[in-house]
């Protein structure tokens, strides 16, 4: 009989607004999934002929893998595997696991992770650092080859048993780039932060997400529990009784109702009362988005991050490839403008052909238009697919992770020369194609001025600017209360944006997360920003809440905050103002 067990609940970060009741697939990291079992004498030559075939198989991947990084990278980032395929040859660890199964007779896979487990551990903690990277090979390789003796996928979400609430220790950004949306309820995580990608990803699929529910919940949730995902309030209710259930019954169809309530509005100006008009957009992240920001009523795309088109790609899409979609989304969005930003892979957005890399702090390391200005050929190749769409539509570029002048410099000298090109094939482009830079490092805040004069428009990326301003990682979970948007020194950054784009007469717009808060809305247009972007579904909330305020009385709420020097203080005015002009976003937002 199944044990009844109570209700109970589990706390984490809200990441993704909704309610969500089902069924919980809990997904364990690779390790959790290895038994301990006894075996026969008989059966020891099958097990070792088992652990023989997986390694095999692994070379073959390694092998593949390092053709593909030789061919689209360059030899010398294909070598970093020549390291896995030596952990292959090993003959010391492949030995111990052999004479290990004979002797003590348990299952191939779990002597193999116990061996490679103690491996690692005696490595990691060598005096040498070349040596102490080794055990970040072994731990790559051992993963894999595991993977392979026990024939797992590499990811069970592609191939979902029917609806299910996620419960994972981590969610990856190329697991959501492949799921089944339809199958997926909500997320349940571990890890993760408020703007980890995974929770962006969350949001603009419309999945409820929990993110960041440290205490171990994979040990208490079990798979097929009957689970509440709140994506308001970051709570996952385990077993719920008849009485919660109704309850949450209820909250999910007031919200559902609240939210279609907005769709008719998306129609309306996002105009304040004293006659300022602001831009609302969406972020996408591939086509499939372009439907719901129009049915949003998003006056145009304002940020497509484009990584996500080959995040699970073997390969770089081609130019041509590249050129359909991006020429596609220009000619539905019927003139309204789409901001195309060049690839932002790295970070927490990692592929395993194009950064294949194990970096200490990937945040800070190999990412976005640092990778491309090595490999430059894959940002010739995005801007002339971009350069050709905007004969399509009104389209604009938008460079990431621009640290200050001379990396600009570099990359709208490529831009000239793939300009040039074209012109030279005769093939068609807009030649005035607006150029604008992700403002999202605080250096290059510091320096907007000088930036200001080399390019048509900024867009604040405030994901990453917390995140760099305050040393906080903004998927560690562990640091997730110091991860403050209103944090004066964010704040006072993106005055300085502001004025820099105000003296040199270019549009200033905000596309990380920040401007889908309704929360942080009276701030942001107080500050005078002109334009927010974000994902479709949360457009409404904001449009209503744009027609309710008065641009002096935001303006004095963002001069005050600018003044104070607790992120608190400028959160309390923020809210006291939307208590007063939209208690009923303010009540659904934060129930
Ligand atoms: C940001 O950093 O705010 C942003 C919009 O970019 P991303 O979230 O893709 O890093
Ligand atoms: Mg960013």
């Amino acid at each position: 009989m199944k044990e009844k067990r109570n209700e109970f609940l589990i706390h984490g970060i809200p990441a993704s607004p909704g309610i969500a009741i089902g069924t919980a697939l809990v997904i364990r990291k690779a390790e959790f999934f290895i038994e301990e079992r006894n075996i026969t004498q008989d059966e020891v030559a099958s097990e070792l002929a088992r652990l023989n075939d997986a390694i095999q198989l692994t070379k073959k991947q390694i092998l593949s893998l390092q053709n593909r990084v030789q061919t689209i990278l360059t030899e010398k980032d294909a070598q970093i595997f020549d390291a896995h395929l030596l952990v292959l040859d090993d003959k010391m660890l492949m030995d111990e696991v052999e004479n290990t199964v004979g002797k003590e007779l348990k299952n191939v896979d779990f002597v193999f992770n116990r061996t490679a487990q103690r491996y690692i551990a005696t490595i990691s903690k060598m005096p040498d650092p070349y040596l102490r990277e080794r055990a970040q090979d072994i731990r790559d390789v051992a993963e894999r080859i595991i993977k392979n003796l026990q024939s797992k996928t590499y990811s069970i979400l592609d191939r979902l048993p029917g609806q299910r609430i996620i419960v994972a220790h981590d969610v990856t950004p190329s697991d959501t780039a492949t799921i089944e949306k339809e199958n997926v309820q909500a997320f349940a995580t571990e890890v993760g932060g408020k703007t980890s990608h995974t929770a962006i990803m969350a949001r603009s699929m419309q999945i409820p997400a929990v993110v960041g529910a440290q205490n171990l919940f994979l040990d208490k949730i079990h798979n097929g529990d009957l689970l509440i995902v709140d994506g308001y309030l970051g709570i996952i209710v385990v077993n719920p009784q008849p009485n919660t259930l109704k309850i949450y019954a209820d909250k999910e169809t007031e919200t559902e109702k609240y939210y279609s309530g907005f769709l008719k509005e998306s129609r309306l100006w996002p105009e304040t009362l004293d006659g300022f008009r602001i831009q609302l957009a969406a972020n996408i992240q591939g086509p499939e988005g372009v439907p719901d920001a129009k049915r949003y009523g998003a006056a145009g795309i304002g940020l497509f991050r484009t990584e996500y088109l080959f995040i699970n790609a073997k390969e770089l899409p081609t130019e041509e490839k590249q050129f359909s979609i991006y020429s596609k989304i220009a000619s539905d969005m019927e003139g309204h403008q789409v901001v195309i930003r060049t690839f932002d892979l790295g970070g927490d957005k990692l592929s395993e052909v194009i950064t294949p890399f194990n970096e200490p702090n990937p945040f800070l390391g190999f990412r976005a238009i640092r990778l491309f200005l090595e490999y430059r050929h894959f940002m010739v190749t995005q801007l002339k697919a971009i350069l050709r769409a905007s004969a399509f539509g009104n389209v604009k570029i938008m460079f990431p992770m621009i640290s200050g002048c001379e990396e600009l410099d570099q990359l709208l000298e490529i831009l000239a020369e793939c300009k040039a090109e074209l012109r030279q094939s005769g093939l068609p482009f807009d030649e005035n194609i607006q150029v604008g830079i992700m403002v999202e490092i605080p250096s290059a805040a510091i320096l907007a001025e000088e930036l200001a004069q080399k390019v048509d428009f900024f867009s604040i990326g405030t994901n990453d600017l917390v995140q760099y301003t305050l040393a906080v990682d903004r998927t560690n979970e562990k640091v997730a209360y110091l991860y403050q948007p209103l944090h004066p020194a964010v704040l006072r950054l993106m005055k300085n944006v502001v004025d820099a784009a105000k003296k040199r007469r270019i549009w200033v717009s905000v596309c990380g997360e920040m401007a889908s808060e309704p929360r942080f809305t009276p701030i942001l247009l107080g500050l005078g920003i002109h334009e927010l972007s974000m994902s479709p579904s949360a457009i409404g909330p904001i449009r209503r809440l744009a027609r309710r305020m008065r641009m002096f009385e935001v303006e004095k709420i963002a001069a005050t905050a600018l003044k104070t020097s607790d992120p608190k203080d400028a959160m309390r005015l923020s809210e006291e103002y939307l208590n007063n002009i939209a208690p009923d976003i303010m009540s659904m937002s934060f129930k």
